[in-house]
């Protein structure tokens, strides 16, 4: 089924800088359904089973931001993606608990590749002009997070793929929380 459904995080650099309404206005804007949402102070539970220790997620991560450092010209020193990883990963939990986030599903075809694309890319520095990170934080990259030993400062969360989704929406919300209703662009698909 092309019918998709996506967890979205506002992180708490989002609310906090008042882009709340700016970021769900570019959901909104090109046709997707907002099905749930609200917003939590998420507890060490919540936010260590988010962002749980996987062993190809630690892989993917380091070698995606090593990729980026060494193109950069700068030094990666880490040897080992478990070790990085985790590193990462308790940054992030301490970064998802730092304030409270807005939590959305999201639904509508083909929206875990479309939320994806218009968010960009996990480093802000490199995320196109255009795309949520690029437009509002470009000035954030891995050089100045990994300096300060702090996570990157990325405004949003994104699932990445369907398998990812449907975990991510059974943490966050229960579901009588997700609502169906029809949309305009409903009927064409
Ligand atoms: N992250 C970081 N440094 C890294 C890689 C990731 O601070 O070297 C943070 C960043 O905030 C990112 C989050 O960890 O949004 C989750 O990483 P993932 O690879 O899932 O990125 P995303 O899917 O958010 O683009
Ligand atoms: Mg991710």
């Amino acid at each position: 089924m092309v019918k998709e459904k996506s967890l979205i995080l506002i992180k708490h650099d989002g609310v906090a800088r008042g882009l709340i309404g700016k970021i769900v206005s570019r959901i909104e804007d090109i046709g997707l359904k907002i099905i749930a949402m609200k917003m939590v102070w998420a507890d060490e539970k919540l936010a260590g089973d988010h962002y749980k220790l996987d062993e190809t997620w630690a892989k993917n991560v380091y070698e995606k931001t090593k990729k980026a450092r060494l193109e950069q010209g700068d030094e990666f020193p880490f040897k080992d993606h478990m070790e990085y990883g985790k590193m990462i990963q308790s940054w992030n939990i301490n970064f998802l608990r730092e304030g409270p986030v807005v939590a959305m599903v999201i639904e509508g075809p083909h929206a875990i590749e479309i939320l994806r694309k218009i968010v960009g890319t996990t480093e802000p520095r490199q995320s196109p002009p255009g795309t949520i990170r690029g437009d509002f934080a470009m000035i954030e990259s891995y050089a100045l997070a990994n300096d300060k030993q702090r996570v990157t400062r990325n405004l949003i969360h994104a699932s990445d793929s369907k398998e990812n989704a449907e975990h991510e929406i059974a943490l966050w919300f229960a579901e009588n929380e997700l609502h169906s209703y029809s949309k305009e662009l409903d009927k064409h698909y």
